[in-house]
């Protein structure tokens, strides 16, 4: 018993240190996406005389962010310039600067 809450502690600090909680401004909704654009390279396994192709699993390539966005409501992050966040490191400044007080 004392073992698992003294655990239970410990995973509360390191979580509060390390992560940072995003809540949407115009929804509440704390699901961030990463809209990016990949190369995907899907095998095609049978070529059909009516021209259907059928499809194997895709594999994709590292991808770059395009924008960031509420996944609830599409609401995108944007820097202080009124640009669309790219990046990861202003993700994090984002989330510092507009999302005090969710906890
Ligand atoms: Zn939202």
């Amino acid at each position: 018993m004392q073992q698992e809450s003294r655990k239970g502690i410990w995973t509360l600090a390191v979580r509060g240190k390390m992560e940072l909680k995003f809540i949407c401004p115009e929804c509440k909704h704390s699901q961030i996406t990463s809209v990016e654009r990949v190369w995907a390279e899907i095998p095609i396994t049978a070529i059909r005389k009516d021209g259907d192709l059928d499809y194997g699993e895709p594999a994709f390539g590292n991808g770059q962010p395009e924008w960031f966005e509420c996944a609830n409501c599409h609401y995108v992050l944007k820097d202080e310039n009124g640009e669309n966040i790219t990046d990861n490191s202003k993700v994090v400044e984002w989330v510092k600067k507009n999302c005090k007080g969710s906890k």
